[in-house]
């Protein structure tokens, strides 16, 4: 092939024995933290935890102790358990800008309603509301597992696992059997499980010495027995429904995880290990993670709230450089990679991507000039510019990647909290690792396209752009 050729490699066959070792082992490592991390409030817990450890430091406590910061500094922010913000101080001012990763810990799931549990025919059921795009025949008949929080009018904040122990029992939504199912298989495949019929199988032993609702008052019973909880704090929970089960190796090869939540803890994780491992950085280099974007990125824990940009005026400040202006200026001269999962190339359903333009397992991370749908709505577009510098990047560090659109013209389209970022000036891209079976409850990755995904953040935060 000639040199003026575009060739995209299959990452597989660049590998050696050494490197095939540090890829197997950051693929256990990823899928450990998706099995033990299925909601927002797991990822922050969890990451917390680990950037204690690794020397960051609470920027409320910074603040409270009235501390300044350092180049080599390390601190995070944590909003609510729902959103965190980790920063490594750079040798250089930070005025000229940070390198941020950014990408997001909720996924698609099903959350309870407010009052969730009721007793039909003597069982005992929590009614849900969707989060996020979900199909919703995906979530019939598969194993359930509950995780969240429920806080108490005491202050108390209770956290609930069910269904990922293997002596755990799970829950579940019933289907409809095929026998009777005629109408049901003549709807649209939208609408032949409506969102009401997403309701979630909890008992069906009645409690004894109970007058009505036996079965709903022997779940009460359980709950309280086990979480000190009444049906009335069910109010103040947020318990979120998810498939129960661990990540594990995918085809006979291993070659694949399959896992619940990879959009977009593939991304995040991979951003996290990447902040950590950055010491005494050039440039400023910064991570987030955050919630919300499944629904828009909307609210207060979202991409779209303040929080970022007052993280940021509060780093500033401990620095001792703060100014709306100086402020401001740091955000335009930022570089990002705006991290989040793409639509992989599925020979299962090969006519909803343009093959010259989509992403492919085995090919290394991706990077998406735009996203959006029909004419580039909703996208932010990456400079022509900085792509060219993130192609040196790549190349200098011997790291596999490609390029894609989210699927062939016309048929949909999706966005990331790219745009969002954008809005202050500062160059960003998205950038990530193709999915198959996106946004079903159980994705699929390719080790290799992880592997050089997390290669590449760790090249980008200590690049000078
Ligand atoms: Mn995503
Ligand atoms: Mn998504």
């Amino acid at each position: 092939m000639s040199e003026h050729q575009k060739e995209y490699k299959n990452a597989w066959t660049t590998y050696k024995e050494e490197e095939l070792k540090a890829l197997y082992a950051y693929a256990d490592r990823y899928k450990n933290f998706l099995s033990n991390n299925k909601t927002e409030r797991e990822c922050v817990r969890t990451m917390v935890k680990e950037a204690e450890a690794a020397g960051y430091r609470n920027l409320e406590t910074l603040i409270s102790e009235n501390k300044k910061l350092a180049a080599g500094d390390k601190v995070y922010a944590n909003y609510k358990d729902k959103s965190l913000i980790l920063c490594c101080i750079g040798q250089k001012s930070i005025e000229d800008g940070v390198n941020l990763l950014g990408a997001h810990i909720d996924s698609p799931r099903l959350d309870l309603k407010p009052n969730p549990l009721y007793e039909d025919t003597e069982i005992a059921l929590f009614k849900t509301h969707y989060y996020g795009g979900v199909k919703k025949y995906h979530w019939v008949a598969i194993p359930l597992a509950i995780h969240g929080v429920v806080a108490k009018k005491d202050g108390e904040v209770v956290n609930i696992t069910i269904g990922e122990d293997e002596n755990d029992p799970v829950v579940g939504i019933s289907d409809l059997l095929i026998h009777l199912a005629k109408e049901q298989m003549e709807k649209k495949l939208g609408e032949a499980i409506a969102g009401e019929d997403l309701n979630i199988c909890l008992g069906t032993i009645p409690l004894q010495g109970e007058e009505k609702n036996k079965v709903k008052a022997n779940v009460l019973k359980l709950l309280y027995d086990k979480y000190g909880i009444i049906e009335e704090d069910l109010v103040s929970s947020e318990l979120e429904i998810v498939p129960a089960g661990k990540a594990r190796d995918y085809g006979l090869d291993r070659s694949m995880i399959i896992g619940y939540g990879q959009d977009d803890r593939v991304c995040s994780y991979a951003s996290f290990e990447a902040q950590l491992e950055v010491k005494n950085p050039q440039r400023t280099t910064v991570t987030v993670l955050v919630d919300k974007e499944e629904i828009g990125s909307v609210g207060a824990s979202s991409m779209h709230s303040k929080f970022f940009e007052n993280t940021m005026a509060e780093i500033l400040n401990l620095i001792g450089s703060y100014s709306s202006l100086k402020l401001r200026r740091m955000l335009a001269r930022s570089k990002m990679l705006s991290s989040d999962v793409t639509a992989g190339y599925d020979p299962n359903h090969p006519t909803v991507l343009e093959k010259n333009n989509a992403a492919y397992f085995g090919k290394g991370v991706v990077f998406n000039k735009y996203t959006g749908s029909r004419g580039k709505s909703g996208s932010n577009e990456a400079n022509a510019e900085y792509v060219a510098a993130l192609r040196k990047l790549m190349e200098d560090y011997h790291i596999v990647w490609q390029t894609s659109e989210l699927g062939r013209l016309d048929l949909g389209g999706g966005g990331t909290i790219a745009y969002i970022l954008a809005n202050y000036g500062m160059e960003v891209i998205d950038c990530g690792v193709a999915v198959h079976s996106m946004h079903a409850p159980w994705e699929v990755t390719s080790k290799a396209d992880i592997y050089e995904m997390r290669k590449a953040y760790t090249a980008f935060l200590n690049s000078e752009l």
